[in-house]
């Protein structure tokens, strides 16, 4: 049965420093101070305006198999397929942390205000992560819990369709659309692995790594060898 998570915004907003390391600003100490009234503005609309929610359910493997077969356009060999097979459990789930924050960014947008909208854009998606990183913990369980989302590394975005009629995520507001991009915008959705820290070890030479632009996958397997 699914549960449904409030959380709180304190234990989800991302630190400032953060949200401009995630801009790629190397030295926050030589942010102009124009900037950092923007950013202490920008992290007090992300704080009022966010409303952050979960949704999660265990799944079996066996329907996990259905769920990620999704409309069958997913990549013929991918890091997902090989590590379910070695996963102890699976959660599917879904966050978000509403649409009001969209509004927002796109209010500043609108009024030529980029640093407070791009600020607060940034922000926004270090909270959707950050609700995610407290799902992880919360089923962990002395296992080492990951989540894999559809979109990503060899999982095709149609594999939302699949899962949207797993989870449901409409029971905390989040749809789909033809496209399977999900409203509200920031939102997060996918399946949490959990089993052995070194299931979610793997070498990144896929073909469609040839594309790939973030790499994300060394960071995280760097945090769990450090862990
Ligand atoms: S290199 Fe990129 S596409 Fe390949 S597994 Fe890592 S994150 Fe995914």
């Amino acid at each position: 049965m699914a549960e449904i998570i409030n959380l709180l915004i304190d234990d989800v907003l991302p630190s400032k420093e953060d949200v401009q390391k995630f801009q790629g600003v190397k030295n926050i100490n030589d942010t102009p101070s124009i900037l950092i009234d923007s950013l202490e503005l920008s992290m007090t609309l992300l704080k009022e305006k966010s409303k952050p929610i979960a949704i999660i359910e265990e799944c079996s493997k066996a329907d996990f198999k259905d769920i990620y077969l999704g409309e069958g356009q997913n990549a013929a060999e991918s890091p997902l397929s090989h590590i379910i097979k070695k996963a102890e459990k699976l959660h599917l789930f879904a966050v978000t942390i509403g649409g009001e924050i969209t509004k927002e960014i796109n209010k500043h947008f609108d009024q030529n205000e980029f640093p407070i909208g791009s600020f607060i854009d940034s922000g926004a998606s270090l909270t959707a992560d950050n609700i995610v990183a407290v799902l992880e913990s919360r089923v962990a369980n002395q296992s080492t819990t990951l989540a894999y989302s559809p979109g990503y590394c060899g999982w095709h975005v149609s594999g939302q369709k699949k899962l949207f009629q797993f989870l449901r995520p409409d029971k905390i507001g989040i749809t789909l659309n033809d496209s399977c991009l999900m409203t509200p915008l920031k939102s997060v959705s996918g399946v949490l692995v959990s089993g052995p820290s070194d299931i979610h070890i793997f070498d990144n030479n896929y073909s469609f790594c040839e594309e790939c632009t973030t790499y994300s996958c060394i960071i995280r397997m760097k945090s769990i060898t450090k862990a």
